[in-house]
């Protein structure tokens, strides 16, 4: 696969590389809606012509098909993948005085909405190869105030659930899955978001699944949660001007209802192009001998990752994202530093230092472009300058 385009590419003559030609973005959404454009259209169009917006049977119909891919009972949709964890904490109960266990190298959101509902997050270190929280470190965390542990399934990769589950179930603590990352990817054969008591999906636009605007969903197999989450997304109300909890207005348009089913369809296909894309960035790393220089994403047996993000780690990361800046080869840095060192979560008074695997990895990691649409000649223009950055060639 590789080796085709090698005969047709000379390394180091790589058009791609040059900043005039051929450059190519982090993410490319539009060379993805230009293969459903017509399928997308139609379904809003069919929405404009209802003027229903809110709820009703495009966000039902979509409840329902997202419920059976996940394979959980129920699926509640709401106004974004952060709208998902606070309501998931407010189904719970958790509230002030509560502690909910989570990883600090992550997006703002997983901790931002403990701190909403008044709860404390407790920041556990990470796993340093597969960069979740460190399933073995939850228990020593646990107090007689936690109440859930928000495990992330960072980039696509299920955090490591059997060991959290049954430290989870020994101290009688809810599972949160943060699975904003990470749909369709499987944990010993079940897909995330059915491990936990709450699976929560986003469909923020960079997602695998990605709406045209904000949405999220909660996944369930309890029914009486299902239904508290519910109430909890139209202000507690059972019926018109009755209010049986205090809620919020948090619901999945019926637009975005729409387009999420169409894109539903082919989450699967475009989930298998991303691990192609990952298959080919490794094979690429190995023939440019750069296996010893860089980590590449780790997948446990039992898992399957969809690669949300490639995310490696290197040596003089900073100077290599310049270097690869400067040839026009686009990069991220996910996530810049442990979320307890942002000016918002201060008052936890975490110092630097306090959890150093999450630090080093900040310090570490490059996200490389990876979509269904990228194409290998792209890929090899990636892998050719991160080569030339370390100084190395291509085996002959
Ligand atoms: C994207 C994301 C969220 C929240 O998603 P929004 O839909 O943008 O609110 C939560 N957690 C993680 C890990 C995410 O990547």
């Amino acid at each position: 696969m590789v080796r085709s385009i090698s005969s047709d590419i000379k390394p180091g003559k790589h058009p791609l590389v040059s900043r005039e030609q051929g450059s190519f973005p982090f993410l490319d959404l539009t060379a993805q809606f230009a293969t459903i454009r017509d399928e997308v259209m139609n379904a809003v169009t069919k929405v404009m012509q209802t003027q229903r917006f809110i709820l009703g049977e495009e966000v039902e119909l979509f409840e329902r098909e997202l419920a059976s891919f996940i394979g959980s009972r129920f699926a509640v949709g709401c106004a974004s993948g952060s709208d998902a964890l606070l309501l998931a904490l407010l189904a719970l109960g958790v509230g002030a005085g509560d502690e909910v266990i989570t990883t600090p190298f992550t997006f703002a959101a997983t901790a931002g909405s403990v701190a909403r509902v008044g709860a404390t997050p407790v920041f556990v270190d990470i796993d340093s190869a597969s960069f979740n929280l460190d399933a073995n470190q939850v228990a020593s965390h646990v107090t007689d105030r936690t109440k859930a542990v928000i495990p992330v399934h960072l980039f696509g990769l299920a955090a490591d659930m059997d060991l959290i589950a049954d430290t989870c179930g020994k101290y009688g603590i809810s599972v949160i899955e943060d699975a904003a990352q990470a749909i369709g990817a499987e944990y010993k054969d079940r897909r995330v978001g059915t491990l936990g008591t709450f699976g929560c999906f986003s469909f923020f636009p960079s997602k695998n699944l990605g709406a045209a605007g904000d949405g999220g969903i909660v996944t369930t197999n309890d029914p009486i949660l299902a239904d508290r989450l519910r109430l909890l997304r139209v202000h507690g109300s059972d019926r018109k001007y009755h209010y049986q909890i205090l809620g919020t207005n948090s619901r999945l348009d019926a637009l975005q209802a729409a387009i999420l089913r169409v894109k539903l369809k082919h989450l699967v296909f475009w989930t298998e192009c991303r691990q192609r894309k990952a298959a080919v960035y490794r094979e690429l790393f190995h023939e440019y001998n750069l296996h010893s220089l860089i980590h590449l994403p780790a997948v446990p047996d039992n898992r399957s990752h969809v690669y949300n993000q490639f995310v490696i780690r290197c040596q003089n990361r900073d100077g290599l994202r310049e270097f690869l800046d400067r040839s026009s080869i686009p990069t991220e840095i996910y996530y810049p530093g442990p979320l307890y060192l942002q000016p918002a979560f201060a008052y936890l008074g975490y110092k630097p230092g306090a959890r150093p695997r999450a630090e080093a990895a900040s310090r570490e990691v490059l996200a490389l472009p990876i979509y269904p649409e990228l194409t290998e000649e792209h890929q090899l223009a990636v892998v050719h300058a991160v080569a030339s950055f370390y100084g190395r060639r291509r085996k002959e």
